[in-house]
């Protein structure tokens, strides 16, 4: 064949912000099910002990028995502990308890930040897209991710702290650039849990995007009843009610990821 053309590779997305509630796994899940709508194919990592975005998927108990950490530990492959799901294009690699204390067991392993990276060479030709969806912490668990992603995504809640520790996680992203990945880049920020009855959402709005500028997507996550109750159906809220606010929202979230990954790309 004459053909030249280079391998597609999956781009490798961390969805991180070390503080918990924030809606990264809530954003994992929902973002990567409609990328999964545009006949995408993509893979969620869940890089947490707690496992929520396992569970929010309707992973059970049984199919987690090999997990990340077994795959962080080099005792399986991504391929091994990979489930696929009822969503069309849409595969897991779940989290397991084991997580919790693979960081102390990683401390005495060769290229210990990279665990993650190396793990994920042998799979990018699988997918177009990879989320990472991050502990609520910036331990070794998060820097993995940041040494194995092409890029970041951070979800900030619209309440007073939004900004708070902030600048923290932006100069881990730095040293991570410095120290082990160069190509990193602050892929976006997704302001989440917005009240529109709220004027302290606005302000918190506002002012995210004076600190952050375009960085920042034009879409807005609202706070949505029916996006809380989806993970209790093990479901995408997309799959539970499609027609909601919060379904609607992460769907344009989805078509502005992927102009903006055009974007980049060209
Ligand atoms: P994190 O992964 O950052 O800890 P989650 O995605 O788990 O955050 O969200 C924290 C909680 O807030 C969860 O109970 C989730 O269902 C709820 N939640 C997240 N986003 C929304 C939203 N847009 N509207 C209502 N509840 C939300
Ligand atoms: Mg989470």
């Amino acid at each position: 064949s004459t053909s030249s053309a280079v391998t597609p590779t999956a781009r490798v997305i961390a969805i991180a912000n070390q503080k918990g509630g924030v809606g990264k796994t809530t954003t994992a899940i929902n973002l990567a099910t409609a990328l999964a709508a545009t006949r995408r194919n993509v893979l969620i990592i869940d890089l947490d002990p707690q496992g929520n975005a396992s569970t929010g998927l309707g992973i059970d108990r049984a199919s987690r028995a090999t997990n990340i950490y077994h795959v962080l530990m080099g005792e399986a492959s991504l391929s091994d502990t990979a489930i696929t799901t009822d969503i069309p294009g849409l595969t897991v690699v779940p989290s397991g308890v084991d997580l919790s204390g693979a960081e102390i067991e990683l401390i005495d392993f060769d290229r210990r930040e990279h665990r993650l990276r190396d793990a994920l060479a042998g799979s990018l030709e699988s997918f177009d897209y990879v989320l990472i969806d991050c502990p609520p912490s910036l331990n070794l668990l998060t820097l993995n991710a940041l040494v194995g992603a092409d890029a970041v995504l951070v979800p900030l809640q619209c309440e007073f702290f939004a900004l708070e520790g902030i600048s923290h996680l932006v100069k881990t992203i730095e040293r991570v650039r410095q120290a082990f990945n160069p190509g990193l880049v602050l892929q976006g920020i997704i302001l989440t849990m917005f009240d529109k009855r709220n004027n302290l959402s606005d302000q918190v709005a506002a002012d995210v995007r004076d600190f952050f500028g375009d960085k920042v997507y034009n879409t807005v996550i609202p706070r949505n009843v029916r996006v809380s109750e989806a993970p209790s159906h093990g479901k995408p809220v997309l799959l539970y009610d499609m027609k909601c606010s919060g379904s609607e929202a992460y769907l344009h979230l989805a078509s502005e990821v992927l102009k903006r990954e055009r974007d980049l790309r060209t």
